[in-house]
């Protein structure tokens, strides 16, 4: 008898056939299930008609791009987490990405052991919108109201909060691994990129400023928390 959990669905929307054999090979390998298509119209039915866990979608596709496949799908209501794959040097198209509702980005090329760690991560996020599982649209902390479809942040009062796009991924950073220890060094990884290693102390600065953004009293953070020695945690 097996007794063994369904494998987790993994749709691969990606148009480089030599990359789509040598995913799916190792994939399989680590027990996942997994289909593919070469184009975004085609991948984005797929994602529609079937029951994914995580779909991993390059921006660069034939016929629709990725980012548009994310947006549609998104507008629709479609949750499942979202992957997107990226070339070296599409800074932009990571922020759209995310801005359009991705959960996550890998910039090509990339070892697999990361791209295993991020379906993992993918995978054990819960759900931060309960109607709708692995979305996350909006959510509040205090009187700040994060808006994730429009990348915008307000306060209760409607004041608009102003954040440059990196403040805003390192929030979102923030609120999705909410209650967690973060170290610089996975902060870095989680919001930079693997392949972009600044100083960590540019993580310090740039909480700085979110600190002086989203705080009641940046001198004394309710939300951002500096745990000595490691990072932060954040407490929203
Ligand atoms: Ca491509």
């Amino acid at each position: 008898m097996n007794t063994s959990p369904r494998p987790k669905r993994i749709l691969l929307i990606e148009d480089e056939h030599g990359l789509v054999v040598t995913l799916t090979d190792r994939l399989l390998g680590e027990g996942y299930s997994v289909d593919s298509a070469p184009d975004g119209v085609r991948g984005e039915k797929l994602a529609r008609e079937g029951t994914w866990d995580i779909i991993i979608l390059d921006v660069m596709l034939p016929h629709k791009g990725g980012l548009e496949v994310c947006r549609d799908l998104r507008g629709d209501g479609i949750a499942t987490p979202i992957l997107m794959l990226t070339a070296r040097g599409e800074v932009y198209d990571r922020v759209v990405g995310l801005k359009l509702g991705a959960d996550d980005y890998l910039t090509k090329p990339f070892e697999m052991i990361e791209l295993l760690a991020r379906i993992e991560s993918l995978l054990r996020r819960p759900a931060l919108a309960p109607n709708v599982p692995g979305c996350l649209t909006q959510y509040r902390f205090g009187s700040v109201e994060v808006d994730f479809r429009t990348m915008t942040v307000r306060r209760a009062d409607e004041t608009p909060v102003e954040l440059s796009a990196r403040e805003f991924q390192l929030l979102r950073y923030f609120i999705e691994h909410r209650g967690e220890v973060l170290s610089r060094e996975i902060i870095l990884n989680g919001v930079w990129g693997y392949d972009a290693m600044p100083n960590t102390r540019t993580i310090d600065t740039h909480v700085t400023w979110l600190r002086q953004k989203i705080e009641e009293n940046p001198r004394h953070p309710q939300y951002i928390l500096t745990v000595y020695g490691v990072g932060y945690r954040f407490a929203g």
